[in-house]
């Protein structure tokens, strides 16, 4: 690795480094930043996200409060259980190549509804068919899971999801100038821990 990519790697390790800051500050009660009007005026003018964060439609994890980060510092993208279809793999190439953005976090969470679903598909065999879809993307985690570890697998089953949506990303050719790390939400404490792959 020659001088630059070794600066522009430790950049994007610092860029982390200041997101897990952002989480001790959410966690103490302390936030830096207010995003209110003020802020998002000051942020209008043009946007240089630092990072992206990949994560769960779930109301409960907000990933620019989870990050205490402000207007302007993150972009979001959403599907529940972070299922990579398309149009999220897209959004991230696109925030990637387009904005410059060197760092995505895929953000799982406990008690997630989409992971919760496809338990339930698995152990009754049988698809929901209003959650059909997504069902269908989920099965996979939460049958090994429900094998491997039937008493744990719901937390098993979202450590599984976040390492196969970070292992999906990482083949992507259009997301290689990018850092994937996978990580956790933990909905009653608001910490953050990454997951190893
Ligand atoms: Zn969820």
């Amino acid at each position: 690795m020659n001088a630059s990519a070794l600066m522009a790697q430790r950049e994007v390790i610092d860029t982390l480094g200041g997101l897990l800051e952002g989480n001790e500050r959410f966690r103490a009660g302390e936030p830096r930043f207010k995003r209110d009007i003020e802020s998002a005026r000051r942020a209008a003018p043009s946007q240089n996200p630092k990072a992206a964060v990949f994560t769960c439609v779930d109301s409960r994890v907000t990933a620019e409060s989870v990050f205490d980060c402000d207007f302007g510092q993150l972009a979001v993208i959403r599907t529940a259980g972070h299922v990579p279809d398309r149009a999220a793999v897209g959004s991230l190439e696109f925030v990637v190549s387009e904005l410059g953005v060197p760092l995505i976090v895929v953000l799982g969470h406990e008690r997630c509804g989409a992971v919760g679903a496809a338990l339930s598909a698995v152990e009754e065999k049988s698809h929901d068919p209003r959650a059909g879809y997504l069902v269908e993307q989920l099965w996979q985690p939460a049958a090994q899971a429900l094998e491997e570890a039937p008493d744990e697998a719901e937390p098993l089953a979202m450590r599984l999801q976040i390492q196969r949506t970070v292992a999906d990303l990482k083949r992507r050719e259009n997301l290689k100038d990018a850092m994937i790390v996978g990580a956790a939400y933990s909905l009653d404490t608001g910490e953050v821990t990454l997951v190893d792959e």
